[in-house]
Formats: structure tokens, sequence, C-alpha cells
């Protein structure tokens, strides 16, 4: 049985490409990149290719790339940094109740600090309200930091808006556009983007490498001390392979991603018409238009996320949950509930996200599998003893959503 891998927002395969451009940099090329000596040269030459390649993809500079070792770390440093950095200014932060968790946990942590933190709410499409990040900017704002796209729901924030508010109010800006890098078109300039956290292993690159673009003289503190790597920015003897890694992916990102992006939006659309269509009671989750190409959530009712998850795993179909870090876990995701579903609702979460390499045939294939699993566990289900009330009641309120995303 051939896996069928419909988890990319978890992460992505690596691409033959990358790693063949990896390979030298553990092979020959494997100086350290700070050595004077031409073995330490071939390496720094590596790494600022992959700068120069990254930059090109976002409309920035090479030298407002700074490595890092994960997204977790880009958003680590933008938050914990800007508030070091800016604390002469104030001591406010503007998120959102549905960013990841290391934008949340970090916010938490900065709070513990001392730290003021506003998260604001979204609509039940997942979007928020960019007039709602003008009147949170008070005197005391140092940062705002709202996602580009949700990894669980989708849903793509009018980022470019946000941030001319808040260059007009002399706030920073903050991005984390781990989901989107390399899948939907971003020009830092544009966008009025400060500061933007991306992750390599979310564009066929390799884990444990990301990067923080952080706009020339905008003044951030480095969470690593040491040998002043990257300009002073985060100090470490750097990932030289998975660097280059990134700046390949990065490359091929930019020369397929029109192609790329139509390819997952006809698999996306194929798959979330074709649960809405054959699964009672389904209904998609976010954005039905402003939403990441390759992200297909829907919400099952009667049914529990994880129940799915293993029906679907013993056909050697892999998806997800909610998101990687809530799934396993038996709380209902923060996103979920931050869109307005009911607990027993958001439980019955599935998040299908599609790649360059799944097909036609593969979507057909989940969709002739998943209507009997639902089926199946619906009947055995303790949660469908709820189902007959409900029918009794006249049967579930869902919202629906019309080509232009409004609500009837
Ligand atoms: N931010 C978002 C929106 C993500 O989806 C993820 C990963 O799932 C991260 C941050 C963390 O990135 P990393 O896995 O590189 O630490």
């Amino acid at each position: 049985m051939d896996l069928i891998y419909f988890d990319h927002a978890a992460t992505t395969p690596t691409r033959g490409e990358v790693i063949e451009a990896m390979l030298p940099y553990y092979r020959e090329q494997w100086g350290n990149p700070s050595s004077l000596h031409a073995s330490g040269r071939e390496a720094a030459e590596g790494m600022e290719h992959a700068r120069q390649q990254l930059a090109e993809l976002l409309g920035a500079l090479p030298d407002e790339i700074v490595f890092t070792g994960s997204g977790t770390e880009a958003d680590n440093q933008a938050l914990i940094g800007t508030s070091i950095a800016h604390q002469k200014k104030g001591d406010h932060i503007i998120t959102s109740q549905i960013e990841h968790h290391a934008i949340l946990h970090t916010a938490q942590f900065l709070e513990k600090q001392g730290l003021k933190v506003t998260y604001l709410p979204v609509d039940s499409y997942g979007l928020v309200d960019p007039e709602e990040v003008r009147k949170a900017i008070t005197e005391k704002t140092i940062l705002v930091s709202i996602m580009h796209a949700n990894n669980e729901i989708g849903t793509v924030q009018p980022i470019a808006e946000i941030g001319a508010i808040c260059r007009e109010r002399e706030v920073l800006f903050h991005t984390d556009a781990v989901q989107t890098v390399g899948h939907v078109p971003i020009d830092v300039r544009e966008m009025n983007i400060d500061l933007l956290s991306l992750s390599a292993h979310k564009l066929y690159g390799p884990k444990g490498v990301g990067a923080l673009f952080v706009r020339k003289g905008v003044r951030i503190a480095p969470l690593l001390h040491g040998g002043g790597h990257e300009r002073g920015r985060r100090s470490s003897t750097e990932n030289v392979a998975g660097i280059v890694g990134l700046g390949e992916a990065a490359r091929l990102a930019a020369e397929e991603l029109e192609w790329e992006s139509k390819h997952n939006r006809e698999l996306r659309d194929r798959l979330i018409q074709g649960v809405l269509d054959n699964v009672p009671d389904s209904l998609l989750t976010g954005h039905p238009t402003q939403r990441l190409p390759n992200n297909a959530s829907v919400c099952v009712r009667y049914v529990e996320g994880e129940s799915m998850l293993l029906n679907l795993d013993m056909e050697g179909i892999a998806a997800s949950s909610g998101s990687a870090c809530t799934s396993g876990s038996l709380e209902a995701s923060h996103v979920l509930l931050a869109i307005g579903l009911p607990h027993d609702l958001a439980h019955g979460s599935l998040r299908l996200s599609v790649g360059r390499d799944n097909t036609t045939r593969e979507v057909d294939r989940f969709l002739d599998v998943f209507p009997p699993i639902v089926e199946k566990l619906r009947t055995i289900s303790p949660l469908s003893a709820t189902r007959s009330a409900d029918e009794f009641q006249g049967g579930p309120d869902f919202h629906d959503h019309d080509e232009d995303g409004h609500e009837h």
C-alpha cells in the first residue's frame, strides 16, 4: 500500500535537489564558516549564497536575514528580542488568539516577566480585523505579531493592511510566515513587514533550520550570546549544510511557486468539495477563499479527530487533527475554539494539507475511503448518542459559506 501524505503543514519531504545541494557541505566543504582558511571560506560562501537565495524569495536584502535553528526560535527571537531592545519605549505587545504556540507560549512567558499582551479575537473564519489592531495600539506598544496564515485552518490574514497600520503608528510589525513562505508570494517591503519568521522544513527543506528577517534599521536583542555570529544577532557555529538546503529550497520555491500553488489549490478544492458533498454533518473551517492553497481543514460532527486519523493511517493516509502539537492531547484546539466552534465539534477536526507530489488519484482514493470511515465511527462513537437528540431538535446548525465567503 502506497503512503498518501496529506500532512504537508506538519512537515514537507526534503526535495532531492535540496539534499544534493547539502551533501557537499557534509562531505567536502565541512569547514567552519568563521575560519579564515580556504575550507572555512568555502563554507561561508555556501552560506552567503543561501542568504542571497532566501532574501530574493522575500524581497529582502541578504543582510536582513538571520539564520536560526527553527521557526520556533525565530518567533522567540522576534518577541523576546524586541521586548528587550525596546523596553525603554514600552511594555505592550499585540498578537492574536490563533497564533502558533511558538508565539502564544512566548507571549505568556513575557507576561510572566511583566509585559502586557493583548490577544486579539478573530471572526468565524479566523480573520483578524485590522481596525482592531489599530484600536489596540497604545503609546506603550512595541510590537504587533500576527501570523501570515494559520497552520490549522489555513486562513490568510490581511498582512499588508495590518503592516500599514503599524508603520503609520510607528510600531514594529512581525509576522509568523512559517506556513506561507514558499507557498504564497511575499514581498516584505510591499507588505510593510519589519520582522518575519520562517522554517525550512515547511518548504521542502531540512528540519532544524529557520530564519528571521529583520528589516534594516530594526533593533533586536539576540537570544544566544557568544562568538557574535550572524552579525551579533545569533551566536552559534552555523548549520551550514542546513542553511544551504534552505537556500536551495527557497530558490526552487521562487521558481515553482505559481505552478505549485495552482496544483495544490486544485487538489485542495477537490478534497473540500468531496468531503462536504459526501460526509453528512461536516463543515469547512477557515476562510473559503482567503486560505492557504494547500490547506483543506474540516470538522466532522459526532466523530473524534484522533479516531479518524488512526483509521486513515490504517488505510495508508497521513493526515492531522488540529496542529501536530495539539494532537495527542485531549484539549480542543485553541484555534477552533477561537473561531467559535463548540468543544464537541472542535474535537472532530481533520486537517488535510496537500503538496507538490500529491495527485488527483490520491484525492479520489481518500474520498473513497473517508465517508465509510466516518460512518463506521459514528455507529460506535459515544458522541453519536447526542446525534439522535440533535436530529430530534431539527439537526445541527452549521455555518454555511457561499463563494464570497459570506455566512448564511
Ligand atoms: N509557526 C507556525 C505557524 C508553524 O506552523 C510552526 C510549525 O508547525 C512553527 C511556527 C514552528 O516551526 P518549527 O517547526 O521550525 O519550530
